[in-house]
């Protein structure tokens, strides 16, 4: 799913092309898209509207319209935006059309139909987006956004003193920060040398520094990358290259970039999770809780035959992987990206280059 870097990329490619564009109607093949309306009172809600701004609040596209009004726009798994011209040829996989006046549309296209658009107006006193007026805000319980510059490191250690829990899943939180998700996260612990299951309460100060540092630098690294081209995500301008400067994620048993020791994978809450357990140690304290946690939240893996190593010596959480089973999960790894790239060369194929 794509993450800050990535929704903020799509929000840059589509600013220039819709900024200042008026709505002239909208056509919606799949109406659980529409999260706020039915397809048929959608259309008149957006009708002659303009675009004054576009714009990213956490995993979300933002538009802003006139008559006090924003649409939101979450990608989820395979969404994608494209501004095409109105004779561009069909797509069966767009869902959702915006027509605009001067004879060009707003497609929202989505093989896997998870993505969810919005039209919500702003409400008169607090300026926040809302359902209804005086209503809670869409985003309320939305934590702030990591790269503004009002996150200082300050804020981001009071805001972790307050929580318990383990990093990985603390940072996958969108209450507590917004915006990282599964790449993101483990990029960050992985630069900063943190185990993902390490407990927030046992970060010290200069811990607490790097994890906030890391994960700054490494968004803003990906925001200047244009994000990571990972599964279907795709930007109207094409395609990106932070997939290529990842130093952990989805490298299961390739060395350590730092060390050389092989990268292992976890699965916490459901995520995939990739760290180097060299690197990336955790203290006696942290071990026990760990262990409980794995054996609860990877169930499914290990009645799957698979097997976890002892958490005892180096601290060493994580799966066993012989060769083969390294071999196996590159190769499975390589032929995922490969149909990955497929389908976004076809989004692009069949969307008419993005215009
Ligand atoms: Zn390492």
């Amino acid at each position: 799913m794509p993450e800050l870097p990535e929704v903020e990329t799509v929000a840059r490619d589509l600013r220039p092309r819709l900024v200042g564009a008026t709505i002239v109607g909208a056509r919606c093949s799949w109406a659980r898209t529409l999260r706020t309306h039915d397809p048929l009172t959608f259309g008149d809600a957006v009708a002659g509207r303009t675009v004054l701004a576009v714009g990213r609040r956490a995993k979300q596209v933002v538009v802003d319209l006139t008559g006090e009004a924003a649409l939101t726009i979450h990608l989820k798994m395979t969404g994608q935006l494209f501004v095409v011209p109105a004779d561009a040829p069909d797509d069966p996989y767009v869902r959702l059309v915006l027509e605009l006046a001067d004879g060009r549309e707003m497609r929202f296209r989505d093989i896997r139909k998870f993505g969810k658009i919005g039209l919500y107006g702003r409400d008169p006193v607090t300026g926040e987006l809302v359902s209804e007026v005086g209503g809670t805000a869409v985003f309320a319980a939305i934590g702030p956004e990591p790269l503004a510059d009002e996150f200082t490191v300050r804020e981001f250690r009071r805001r972790l003193r307050r929580r318990k829990g383990r990093l990985k899943p603390l940072l996958l939180d969108q209450s507590f920060i917004a915006g990282v998700g599964n790449i993101y996260a483990d990029e960050s612990l992985w630069r900063s040398r943190l185990h993902p299951l390490r407990s927030a309460s046992s970060l010290r100060s200069p811990d607490e520094r790097r994890l906030y540092e890391a994960m700054r630098a490494v968004m803003f690294e990906a925001i200047e990358r244009r994000g990571s081209s990972i599964d279907d995500y795709t930007a109207p301008d094409g395609d990106s290259s932070m997939q290529e400067r990842l130093d952990i994620y989805q490298r299961t048993g390739e060395p350590c970039r730092r060390c050389g020791h092989p990268v292992k994978r976890i699965v916490v809450g459901a995520r995939s999770t990739h760290f180097c357990s060299w690197c990336q140690r955790l203290s006696a304290g942290d071990r026990k809780g760990a262990k409980v946690i794995l054996r609860t939240l990877t169930g499914g893996e290990v009645r799957r035959g698979r097997r976890w190593t002892e958490l005892a010596g180096e601290g060493s959480i994580g799966l066993t992987a012989d060769e083969s089973a390294r071999a196996a999960t590159r190769s499975r790894t390589e032929r995922t990206q490969r149909a990955a790239a497929t389908r976004r060369a076809a989004a692009r194929a069949s969307i008419g280059g993005g215009g």
